[in-house]
């Protein structure tokens, strides 16, 4: 694969792979032993206007290819992606620090599963007419391509989540410009030499790289860039809508999360102890999802505490390359100094440390970004440890009394992303699901995802909808079109 293993991470504008225009490079630091795994190019202004312009060019054939076209074209990339999981998975681990088992056996595959979900969706995507009785006319809605999009993407669940929103953007006929986070780089870049093997035209996609606040900013600027989906933090998020609302363009937020894990004493106890390890700790706790606040039925909460910090503490941290490693490195030495600032202002009278709490040392790779995996009883929902995103290897418990005091606590908190709810109660399943302010709720289950749903948060964890065929009326324009007849 072109430049799959090279330690330079080009720009790649009209299906070619290029220097970033001012000749400024980032470097790409290993996460799991502080090494420096190359250079990025860190793009400019000049960079995004060149990836505008090609893809402005290139813009009318791909809105007017034919969908068996499009489909075709974005299932060969799938089919692309799945073929180089191996070499896609251990770029993508050096990268984030993430378990390589991780990438192989989840993030690539899905990678692949988005643009073959979108290469089937798009030939089954249909819009409505509305005849109106009486008046001799019809209505219908005509869907369009929106032209140039912007795609921005975090560094959690790198190719994953960058394919979630270029496959629907391409799918509906749109070019793209897409930028992936600089800490994640490279799998991104090694997008664009599948795209050309696929057989998508120059300057359909291009992968613009650098950091959020130059060549992000570029983006969310660019007059031709006609839309804006985004996932990253709530609090860039925040910035992204004040310079994109005044320009008018179309915009998906999909923030942070702070996500309750509720544990009623009905419910299937293994496998809500399994599962709340995974959702806890998977991707060192990285992950928008987790239910990083965990309430728990007083009758059952000792037990389950105990059992619990028992099997967190079979948890292996280590070297994301080896197999039996579940808890890697975290991404950087800016987001590992984050997680454990913490840790560190733990004060006393509001939590206890459980397990962990501090960083993890992995012998032979001092320099790596390492934190255990901790358990903290809090005191009340107030607390700073249960308001505030860490976005790392840290939950908190609590004890509920009743549905009510475990509502309330749920829904005190800005964001309002996911939750878990453990449970054999089906019509408590339903009040709650009802009463819980978020976007996804999950009964028995955590991260279980079907593609065609819809997917994204309330509050603070953001605006919009993706998934399914939310994602592809995102990247269309709709337009009415009234038919008048005559009887
Ligand atoms: P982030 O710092 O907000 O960055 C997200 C992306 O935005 C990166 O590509 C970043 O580039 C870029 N960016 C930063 N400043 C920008 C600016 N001024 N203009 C345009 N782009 C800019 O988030 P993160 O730390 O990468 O990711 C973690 C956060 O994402 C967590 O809060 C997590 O909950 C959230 N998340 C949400 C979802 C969801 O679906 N709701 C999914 C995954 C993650 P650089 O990294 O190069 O600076």
């Amino acid at each position: 694969m072109n430049r799959v293993n090279s330690t330079t991470t080009f720009n790649f504008i009209n299906g070619k792979y290029c220097d970033p225009v001012g000749d400024d490079w980032l470097e790409n630091i290993n996460p799991a032993d502080g090494t420096l795994l190359g250079r990025i190019a860190n793009s400019t202004e000049q960079d995004v206007e060149n990836a505008v312009i090609a893809a402005s060019n290139a813009q009318s054939n791909w809105s007017e290819s034919t969908l068996e076209q499009r489909s075709r074209i974005l299932s060969k990339i799938g089919d692309l992606i799945e073929e180089n999981i191996e070499s896609l998975a251990t770029i993508e681990s050096e990268d984030s620090g993430k378990p390589i088992g991780r990438a192989r056996t989840i993030e690539i595959p899905r990678a692949a599963s988005n643009f073959h979900f979108f290469a089937n969706a798009i030939t089954q995507f249909s819009s409505e007419s509305h005849e109106s009785v009486g008046q001799n006319a019809i209505n219908f809605t005509l869907r369009q391509p929106l032209g140039v999009v912007g795609c921005i993407s975090p560094w959690n669940l790198p190719l994953y989540l960058f394919t979630w929103k270029i496959a629907p953007a391409l799918a509906a006929g749109n070019c793209v410009i897409a930028k992936p986070s600089e800490l994640t780089p490279r799998t991104a870049s090694m997008l664009g030499d599948l795209c050309n093997q696929a057989g998508l035209p120059a300057g359909v996609l291009n992968i613009i790289q650098g950091t959020g606040s130059r060549t992000g900013q570029a983006i969310l600027e660019h007059e031709k860039i006609k839309a804006i989906s985004f996932t990253g933090g709530t609090a860039t998020g925040e910035h992204v809508a004040r310079v994109v609302a005044p320009k008018f363009k179309k915009l998906s937020l999909e923030l942070g999360g702070k996500n309750p894990n509720i544990i009623f004493a009905d419910c299937n106890y293994e496998r809500a102890l399994e599962t709340t390890i995974h959702s806890s700790f998977a991707n060192q706790g990285q992950i928008c999802l987790c239910g990083s606040r965990i309430f728990i039925e007083s009758s059952i909460y000792e037990k389950f505490k105990a059992d619990f910090v028992a099997r967190t503490g079979q948890l292996s941290v280590g070297h994301p390359a080896e197999t039996e490693t579940t808890i890697g490195a975290m991404v950087s030495g800016d987001h590992y100094r984050k997680v454990l600032s913490y840790l560190d202002e733990i004060d006393p009278a509001d939590a206890s440390i459980l397990c962990g709490g501090k960083p993890a040392t992995v012998a032979g790779y001092e320099q790596g970004f390492y934190i255990e995996p901790t358990i903290i009883e809090v005191q009340n929902n107030q607390c700073r440890l249960n308001q505030e995103e860490i976005f790392g290897p840290v939950v908190t418990l609590m004890p509920f009394d009743n549905e009510e005091e475990l509502i309330a606590m749920a829904n005190d908190v800005k964001y309002g992303l996911s939750a878990t709810i453990w449970t054999r109660d089906l019509d408590r399943t339903m009040r709650l699901s009802k009463k819980i302010e978020c976007g996804v709720v999950w009964i028995n289950t955590w991260l279980m995802r079907d593609l065609r749903t819809p997917f994204g948060g309330m509050k603070d964890s953001g605006v919009g909808r993706e998934g399914g065929l939310e994602a592809l009326r995102f990247f269309t324009e709709p337009k009415n079109i009234c038919i008048a007849f005559e009887n």
